[in-house]
């Protein structure tokens, strides 16, 4: 619903430049094309090049600091974007650089990196991956094996890390690392920016169960990354780690560019039409148990909707904080595999032998654990929202406050 009536004349000169802008510049959104398929590399190349069509036209950036590229500019500003770019695809494959990585940046950067890769992105020239998880485990982040040690004025990173969303796309990555083993575990991390393309990172796609290629194993060997590069403090990665999954988390709510899903504000849910068809498809549209069903799926999307758009709106506006980012990630958890169960119950084995793009399914069977482990595990959010708001006992943590080295783990050389 557009609420151009509640425009002012500069909002209104705003609107209709970024409608003339987009207007025969931008592609149309495709109802079943994929918001992002990191396999499909001209869909990748093709939201690159909508990036840049949004920066040359003056609408990239909305929110962020002038000083930094953006155009500074209040949230009804970035609603009016959102408005007016319904009929476009817009570029999904940055959300990780706009949602994660930009507020790092601000939050902690030195000028010069912020000067430096917060354009790049506005620009469309760099995407931007997550370099946490290793293969000796993803919960326990700060125990990382990564190793980054400094020799003149580079640091040079060593280790592995893996399931990097994007990975063999990413132009750069921020990458957690041990600076000092002798510290404990949480305090000697510092996190960097590295460059993807540089001379001893290798990317090994992984294939999935359900055949795609999303992640990555990254391999680092000798990674040399300027001084300049450390993002935060040295030894104080563990704070800038704090700020990415916060907003990795909440990310889930704003939308994954810069606020596009919940930057609509209706009021009213149209339920899925999916289930429907599915019923209709399957000989079920009468059938009292599966009208039953598709009841409970179209309700238990309404609500994550509703809820969704309620975090999200609370975040830009700040009435909420932001780490109530949990609330739809959690949630998301959840109604994955209500929904995965109800649509199983519905449909029997096609459930999980179904085409991707079969109405209604989605492949959902082989996805379910997506936002029951991408962002940090449920289990691991619910130890969160137990310590931090229901101030429950701490998870016992004998090892929190002994020098990393004298801990017992995986080869750390
Ligand atoms: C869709 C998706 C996208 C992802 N993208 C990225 C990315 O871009 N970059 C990146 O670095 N990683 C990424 N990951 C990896 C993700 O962060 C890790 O898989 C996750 O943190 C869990 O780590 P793990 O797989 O090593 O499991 P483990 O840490 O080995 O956990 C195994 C099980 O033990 C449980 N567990 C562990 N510790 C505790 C505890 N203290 N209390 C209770 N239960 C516990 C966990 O909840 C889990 O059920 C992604 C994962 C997914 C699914």
């Amino acid at each position: 619903m557009s609420t151009e009536h509640l425009d002012t004349e500069d909002q209104k000169a705003f609107r209709l430049k970024a409608r003339n802008w987009m207007q025969g510049r931008l592609p149309p959104r495709i109802q079943g094309e994929p918001a992002m398929d990191w396999e499909d590399k001209a869909l990748v190349d093709r939201d690159r090049v909508i990036q840049r069509c949004l920066w040359d036209g003056g609408l990239a950036g909305i929110m962020l600091p002038t000083a930094y590229g953006g155009l500074g500019l209040s949230k009804r500003f970035s609603d009016i974007f959102y408005e007016e770019a319904a009929p476009y695809r817009l570029p999904w494959h940055f959300g990780n650089a706009f949602n994660v990585v930009m507020p790092v940046l601000i939050a902690h950067a030195n000028e010069a990196l912020k000067k430096r890769y917060v354009p790049g992105i506005l620009k469309g020239e760099q995407i931007w991956c997550q370099l946490l998880s290793e293969p000796s485990g993803g919960s326990d982040l700060a125990g990382v094996l990564t190793r980054a040690e400094k020799r003149g004025d580079k640091w040079f990173l060593n280790g592995s890390k893996v399931w990097t969303t994007g990975g063999v796309e990413g132009d750069m990555g921020l990458c957690l690392a041990r600076t000092d083993a002798s510290l404990p575990k949480h305090a000697g991390l510092t996190m960097f920016a590295v460059d993807m393309h540089a001379p001893g990172v290798t990317v090994t796609k992984l294939r999935l169960i359900r055949g795609n290629s999303d992640f990555a194993q990254e391999f680092l060997d000798d990674v040399e990354v300027p001084e300049d590069h450390v993002i935060g403090e040295v030894n104080a990665g563990w704070t800038v780690a704090g700020t990415q999954l916060a907003n990795e988390r909440a990310g889930m709510a704003r939308g994954w560019h810069e606020g596009v899903a919940a930057a609509v504000e209706a009021s009213e849910i149209t339920p899925r039409q999916s289930y429907l068809t599915l019923a209709r498809e399957l000989g079920l549209a009468d059938d009292p148990l599966a009208r039953e069903i598709i009841g409970e799926l179209i309700v238990i999307d309404a609500v994550y909707e509703l809820t969704t758009r309620r975090v999200g709106n609370g975040m830009r506006t700040r009435s909420l904080p932001p780490t109530i980012g949990g609330v739809p990630s959690l949630m998301a958890a959840r109604t994955d595999v209500r929904r995965t169960a109800l649509l199983s119950a519905l449909t029997g084995p096609t459930a999980v032998a179904a085409p991707p793009g079969s109405s209604g399914l989605d492949n959902g069977f082989m996805r379910v654990c997506t936002h029951r482990i991408g962002g940090g595990t449920t289990e691991m959010q619910l130890n969160s929202v137990a310590e931090r708001y229901l101030n429950l006992p701490r998870e016992p943590g004998p090892d929190r406050d002994i020098p990393f080295n004298q801990l017992r783990h995986n080869a750390l050389r």
